[in-house]
């Protein structure tokens, strides 16, 4: 089954999902943008929860296009998948691993049993993804996935611009 995908402007820690994708760095020790918005909000649980990570399986942080379960803390969601997107690079095409963030986080949500998913547009931050590309490669990945347990996909996106972009897409590729 194909996953159905719904667009909502607005603050993804707010979300009443089963997962909400954190667009994580490898550290995962928390950072600015989504990251920090997630930790902020759903309190130190989060945190304590990735440190475990560090610890074991994840001793040198999480590579770029792999993603991990956690615990949601306080947010409204249960679970919070966080991946590692690549930077944007001119010189390098790095488009397989921003598909590998959705692939990989769809994946660990089907492992959790999730039946809703929230993606913030990933890479398209701090880490200077150019919208409109990160918004084609977002839809064409999920749209691309078949999924059993995750019926809907919900894009969170924060601001007019990054709407428009993920209207577009998702309407050129209905
Ligand atoms: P990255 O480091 O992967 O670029 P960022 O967190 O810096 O990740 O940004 C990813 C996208 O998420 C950007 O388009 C940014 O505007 C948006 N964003 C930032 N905070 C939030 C939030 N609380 N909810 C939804 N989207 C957000």
């Amino acid at each position: 089954m194909s996953v159905r995908t719904v667009l909502v402007q607005g603050d993804i820690t707010e979300q009443d999902v089963d997962a909400v994708v954190n667009a994580a760095n490898s550290s995962l020790l928390g950072g600015g943008g989504v990251d920090g918005a997630i930790h902020r909000r759903g309190g130190p649980e989060i945190l304590a929860a990735c440190r475990e990570l560090r610890a074991g399986h994840y001793g040198k942080g999480l590579s770029t296009g792999r993603a991990v379960a956690t615990t949601a803390g306080r947010l409204p969601a249960r679970h919070v998948i966080h991946t590692v997107g690549p930077r944007w690079s001119s010189t390098e095409d790095r488009s397989d691993l921003l598909a590998s963030c959705y692939r990989e986080s769809l994946r660990v949500a089907e492992d959790l049993g999730a039946r809703t998913v929230a993606f913030p547009a990933i890479s398209t931050g701090i880490y200077g993804w150019p919208l409109e590309d990160g918004a084609r490669i977002a839809v064409a990945t999920v749209r691309a996935a078949r999924t059993s347990a995750v019926e809907e996909v919900r894009f969170v996106v924060f601001d007019e611009r990054a709407r428009e972009a993920f209207a577009r897409q998702l309407d050129a590729q209905a």
